[in-house]
């Protein structure tokens, strides 16, 4: 469960479990429902409408691990901080964007895995879910609201495997009031280098763009998996789309897309393979891939996509 201080005078829980007489109570309106708002403002990618921040001049700003964009164009000292917006700056502004520092000494080498979280790592939402993983209490208008929030199955191993060839970074378009305390409780051992949050997102045709091009990052190197095509909208041959998790106990997909990236930490160029990654390890033969092993991690063959058999360890390639 989610930690968090607050008042009880302030905390309005939103639960199902409502008794008969509130169902019966006349009212039609499901509290969840008057949420749903604050929960696509707080927890999707994708916004239908809305306002965009409009930003000509700005300056950067770094906190202890992300730089960010703050917009300075409107003084208006309860509304700083926005996003870029491709609609307003040129292609130099865009490019003196650097949203994340140099990757540490430990990860230099690595290529990058950009993970979106909701609906990706979780399903996060205000109903009360039986086997929800925790519980964040995230305030919107002075009310604190509980986010019952449900880990996609095999994230834990997903996160610890995937450390080990990546630098891991989130990069998410909710809020960080939500996303930071929530990826404090799936991250206990920091494998997630850094977090970008929705100001580092840009605001592009309606939706919050992940783009590639500003992390500071090797384009040839870089890895993003999300479950909203909008997110990657300037990078697809970087990404790898996978299917929106909501509550499915049996969803294996990050265990699929796991092997894959294991497969091509070491390729060239990830943008050839990207797309490939459905049908792993049943794929074409491209230098550096490491085809899982038959039966185990240890031993046997496979056959990909030409029809030749393989014996993985000659696919092997040092970095
Ligand atoms: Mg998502």
């Amino acid at each position: 469960m989610g930690g968090g201080v607050h008042s009880a005078q302030q905390i309005k829980q939103t639960d199902t479990d409502d008794t008969e007489d509130d169902k019966d109570s006349g009212s039609d309106v499901d509290p969840c429902d008057t949420l749903l708002e604050s929960l696509r403002m707080m927890c999707c990618c994708i916004l239908p409408d809305g306002g965009a921040a409009t930003s000509t001049s700005g300056t950067m700003t770094t906190t202890t691990t992300t730089t960010q964009y703050v917009d300075t164009s409107n003084t208006g000292k309860n509304s700083p901080t926005v996003y870029p917006d491709r609609y307003s700056m040129n292609d130099n502004q865009m490019s003196s964007i650097k949203l994340l520092k140099n990757p540490l000494k430990k990860d230099q080498g690595k290529k990058c895995l950009v993970l979106d979280l909701d609906e990706t790592l979780v399903h996060s939402s205000f109903r009360a879910v039986t086997g929800a993983d925790f519980v964040i209490p995230v305030q919107i208008e002075d009310v604190v609201h509980f986010v019952y929030v449900a880990k996609r199955p095999g994230l834990d191993k997903f996160l610890s495997e995937m450390a080990k060839h990546f630098e891991i970074v989130v990069y998410t378009a909710s809020l960080n009031k939500y996303a930071d305390p929530l990826l404090d409780l799936l991250d206990p051992k920091g494998h997630i280098r850094y977090r970008l949050f929705r100001e580092s997102c840009v605001y592009y045709d309606g939706n919050y763009v992940k783009d590639l091009s500003l992390i500071n990052r090797d384009l040839s190197q870089s890895i993003i998996v999300d479950n909203s095509p909008a997110s990657y909208i300037f990078h697809p041959d970087n990404a790898i789309d996978c299917s929106s998790f909501i509550d499915d106990p049996s969803d294996r997909e990050l265990d699929q897309i796991g092997s894959f990236l294991a497969g091509v930490r070491d390729v060239k160029d990830v943008r050839k393979v990207c797309n490939m990654w459905r049908e792993w390890p049943l794929i074409p033969h491209v230098d550096g891939l490491h085809f899982p092993l038959q039966g185990g991690d240890n031993g046997g063959s496979v056959g990909h996509g030409s029809g030749v058999v393989l014996d993985a360890r000659d696919e092997q390639c040092p970095r």
